[in-house]
């Protein structure tokens, strides 16, 4: 059965925009897919990289997670990243944000995404896809992560038209 699914894009390696357009292109395989503006954002954790670009990608697929998430790191190693240290810099970041209303909890995968209620860089992108989105019963409209963010628009959803 289709699911209802985000997924959360960044890159700051090599020609992030492109690289990202690309990952839109592999997900619109998986099923219908909806992007995000595209943002500008400053690094979490070690300060002396590049800002990421982020997106959020709305993706209705019939995959069940873990195959979803197999899927993702595919893309991530296609895109040829490579782990230089926690929070590092890479060339795609794919984390499976939403996955319909469902909890996850495994080895391999947490659902909702870790950190997902106080990172702007998702949240933002989140509410482009839709505007009502609640998470555990929360708005996502009314935290203050929202309300206090700055973060920039790069491009409107045109981005995965070019
Ligand atoms: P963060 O998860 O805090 O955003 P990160 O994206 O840099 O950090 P990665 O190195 O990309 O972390 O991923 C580490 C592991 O996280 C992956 O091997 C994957 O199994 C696990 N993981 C757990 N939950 C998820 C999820 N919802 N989406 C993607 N990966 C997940
Ligand atoms: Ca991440
Ligand atoms: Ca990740």
């Amino acid at each position: 059965m289709s699911q209802v699914t985000y997924i959360g894009l960044g890159s700051n390696l090599g020609d992030s925009q492109s690289i990202m357009a690309e990952a839109f292109y592999k997900l619109a395989s998986l099923g219908a897919v909806k992007a995000s503006k595209l943002y500008h954002s400053p690094p979490m954790g070690p300060q002396d990289q590049p800002h990421y670009h982020n997106a959020v990608v709305q993706l209705v697929t019939d995959l069940a997670p873990l195959d979803l998430l197999d899927q993702l790191q595919n893309f991530e190693q296609e895109s040829g990243r490579v782990r230089l240290r926690h929070w590092g810099e890479r060339t795609l970041d794919l984390d499976l944000l939403l996955y319909a209303q469902e909890q996850i909890q495994n080895e391999r995968l947490t659902v909702p995404h870790v950190g997902v209620l106080e990172r702007d860089f998702v949240l933002l992108p989140l509410l482009d896809l839709d505007p009502h989105l609640q998470i555990n019963g929360l708005n996502l409209q009314d935290t203050n992560v929202v309300k206090q963010s700055n973060l920039t628009v790069l491009v409107d959803e045109s981005w995965v038209n070019i």
